[in-house]
């Protein structure tokens, strides 16, 4: 029974050093709630907001407490109607190896879907965040031609391929390194994807796509949008989905932020994402997401690292952009 905990004020962007892992007791349980046994946990990149208490989930920790964020494991005992012993469920329990979760905000989910992680990754809450971009607020269809950002991440690199499975014409990513590209070019089988650390990079973009960009999702903000909007086409549809790019400013930094002047030349068509909206589909999406992957139409990239002691480092190299796909830390259960 192991959890991490802050331990110090988090100042830029984190490092391994601002957490400490430390022994717990086994939790006790009360009516209403499950005690849970951990297989992966989730990292991403809210949590790096959340730290400095800039996100909608909730307050950031206090030096000492628990870090959150979503994990899945199997249940170990139940003091709620409708889960037993055995059950798998996804839910907000902290990184800890152990944790009790309220059973109403709870979510049992489907243990043949493997590997487990999957229900952290694109059959969970980044796969859904695709699926509402892609389906639901863009609506993608046949010759739409599809830009997105931050495209190895679970959000971008399933946004991509679900517009090619409703019928886009073309799908180009942006990624920040030759690596990274390929790996969106080779297992995601987009059209195409540009490194935007390179000099020329905009005129790349241009390039690729000289009708115009018809669905951009946005993942970062900043310079890449603002790129992205100036070579929207006309009557563009732009999903705002994150806003990475900015997620570890300073305090009060005022970003780079695009010209509103663009969004009425373009006539474009802007929609907020909060995939929080959509979480009554989950297991609908979830089951369909799987089906896509056993077909082959539908590829996954895990970063992943084994034990609970290996989650800072690996929470540090996600919040530096290191990470290459979804990131999980493995707990040996699953
Ligand atoms: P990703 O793996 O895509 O996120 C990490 C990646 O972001 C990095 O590898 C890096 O890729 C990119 N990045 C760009 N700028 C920076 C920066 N300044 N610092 C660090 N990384 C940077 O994660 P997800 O697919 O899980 O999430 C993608 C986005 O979707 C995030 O912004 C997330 O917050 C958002 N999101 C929004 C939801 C909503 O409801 N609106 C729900 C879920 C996610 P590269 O090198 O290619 O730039």
């Amino acid at each position: 029974f192991q959890k991490v905990v802050l331990s110090r004020e988090i100042t830029g962007v984190p490092v391994a050093q601002d957490f400490a892992i430390e022994a717990m007791a086994r939790p006790e349980i009360a009516e209403g709630e499950l005690l849970v046994k951990n297989a992966f946990l989730s990292l991403d990149p809210y949590i790096g907001s959340r730290l400095k208490g800039r996100h909608m989930s909730g307050p950031a920790p206090k030096i000492g407490e628990l870090i959150p964020g979503l994990a899945v494991g199997e249940v170990l005992e139940s003091r709620a109607a409708g889960f037993a012993p055995g059950d798998h469920v996804v839910g907000e329990s902290g990184w800890r190896t152990h944790c009790v979760m309220d059973a109403a905000a709870a979510q049992k989910v489907d243990a043949a879907i493997q590997p487990l992680s999957l229900h952290l990754g694109v059959c969970g809450m980044p796969g859904l965040t695709a699926w509402a971009s892609a389906h639901h607020l863009a609506k993608v269809r046949e010759g739409d031609r599809v830009l997105v950002s931050s495209a190895t991440g679970p959000v971008g690199g399933t946004v991509g391929q679900l517009a090619r499975i409703k019928g886009a014409t073309k799908v180009v990513g942006l990624a920040g390194s030759d690596t990274k590209c390929r790996t969106v070019e080779r297992e995601y089988g987009f059209d195409l994807c540009i490194n935007y650390k390179d000099a020329d990079w905009t005129d790349q973009l241009a390039a690729a796509l000289p009708d115009g960009i018809t669905v951009y999702h946005d993942n970062v903000g900043g310079d890449v949008l603002d790129a992205a909007l100036a070579n929207l086409a006309d009557y563009g549809r732009v999903i705002l989905c994150g806003l990475i790019s900015q997620y570890n400013l300073p305090e009060g930094e005022r970003p780079a932020g695009p010209n509103p002047g663009v969004y009425i030349l373009k006539r474009a068509q802007l929609s907020g994402l909060v995939v929080y909206d959509y979480m009554a589909e989950q297991a609908d999406y979830a089951a369909r997401a799987f089906e896509w992957i056993e077909s082959g139409d539908l590829r996954y990239v895990e970063d992943r690292a084994e034990g609970l002691a290996a989650t800072p480092e690996l929470f540090a190299k996600l919040m530096h952009g290191d990470n290459v796909g979804k990131t999980v830390v493995a707990l040996g259960n699953g």
